[in-house]
């Protein structure tokens, strides 16, 4: 049996063209046309003015960070439940992430721990530079809730929507409601170009200084001279013509993984309540995620499988499974950081698991998946 995968790249009929092009006309570069072209249709899919195309996602929360004015000895609301990217962002600048609990129902950052965290640290006397907001596994957060708070206390916001292009909150796409919002194009992500990512905003003077940063911070002369320090995070003119043919297939994808989602949902039913697919909120109109990745809780009061036997289990059949992201506060890197609430996140990485959720999987596949876990929870 050929093995099934988490999250694999699924490429359409255009990448080719606009990479052929590039090799063809030599733009082989962190320059060139693909590059233009890909942060203006990326502009324009999420709503957002202006974009730029870096090589990765974390670059992009970096840059982000620092445009947002986040230096050594700052402290950053970041939530616990994430990928280790976006509170090692935070650690590049020489800031501190202070970590917030989730909430049960998007399994984002907690409004309620939120709140506390910022009156904590304002009792503290350190008033948290900057909020990195993050929509896991494709569903928006609290927006309503969130932006009220960071707008009460004046906190501005970066948007880590790494894993939620092509959501929506209230008809807007995410990625458009912070000062800052960054994306990742890494090979498991719904879009890829490899491995890349991108920063948007709507501001003109924060563009233009993600640019400069990114391109090793030259001043305006030829001798090539330097007053800060600068990365090297462009994204190749070669990849934005990955980025360009995949960016035309968004809706597509979307679409795709909200029905394996549903599929999941439908034909686990009969597994009902030992296992169920979540997060499952209510979505108002307009309001849905990308269901990036399909993922399942187990209720340990009414089963005695695990995440990890249900995980064991999938591979022997060959298919690859994930627990949910091992919550930051739990990692033996961030032991020391300020953590509120706790017990939301922990209790859902102990019961969750993400399924194989690419868009190129066929209603087979998804049956094999199926029979699989059902033989693991009938055991
Ligand atoms: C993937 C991811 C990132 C980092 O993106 P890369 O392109 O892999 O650097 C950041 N945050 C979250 C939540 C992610 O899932």
């Amino acid at each position: 049996m050929d093995r099934l995968y988490l999250s694999p790249p699924h490429l359409g009929r255009h990448e080719l063209n606009y990479v052929l092009k590039a090799l063809e006309d030599n733009w082989v570069a962190p320059a060139g046309p693909n590059l233009a072209g890909f942060e203006a249709e990326l502009g324009a899919a999420v709503g957002v003015p202006y974009a730029v195309a870096l090589s990765s996602g974390t670059a992009a929360l970096h840059l982000g960070l620092l445009l947002l004015g986040v230096g050594a000895g700052d402290e950053v609301l970041c939530p616990s439940f994430t990928f280790v990217a976006s509170a090692n962002a935070i650690t590049y600048c020489g800031a501190t992430p202070v970590f917030v609990d989730s909430e049960p129902a998007t399994w984002n950052m907690c409004p309620t721990r939120l709140r506390e965290a910022i009156e904590d640290r304002l009792r503290l006397g350190k008033k948290p530079k900057a909020l990195m907001l993050v929509h896991l596994y494709g569903m928006p957060a609290r927006l309503t809730e969130i932006l009220a708070l960071a707008a009460e206390f004046d906190i501005p916001v970066l948007e880590d929507a790494a894993e939620a292009l092509g959501s929506e909150w209230e008809f807007q796409p995410l990625g458009g409601f912070g000062r800052v919002g960054v994306f990742s194009f890494n090979g498991n992500k719904i879009l890829t170009t490899g491995g890349g990512g991108a920063l948007v905003t709507h501001e003109r003077a924060l563009a233009e200084r993600a640019l400069h940063l990114a391109t090793q911070a030259k001043d305006p002369a030829a001798h090539y001279q330097h007053s800060e320090i600068g990365f090297n995070y462009r994204l190749s003119n070669v990849l934005a013509g990955i980025g360009r043919g995949q960016l035309g297939l968004l809706a597509e994808r979307v679409k795709r993984r909200r029905e394996i989602f549903a599929w999941y949902q439908q034909h686990l039913a009969d597994l009902l309540p030992a296992l169920i697919l979540a997060p499952t909120p209510p979505e108002p109109p307009g309001t849905r995620s990308n269901r990036w990745l399909s993922t399942l809780l187990l209720d340990s009061e009414v089963t005695s499988v695990t995440p990890e036997t249900l995980r064991h289990h999938l591979e022997t059949h060959n298919i690859e499974s994930r627990p949910l992201w091992k919550p930051l506060h739990l990692q033996p890197l961030f032991r020391d950081a300020p953590m509120y609430g706790g017990t939301v996140c922990e209790d859902l990485f102990r019961r969750g698991l993400c399924l194989p959720s690419g868009t190129a999987m066929t209603d087979d596949d998804l049956r094999r998946v199926a029979r699989a876990l059902s033989e693991a929870l009938a055991d």
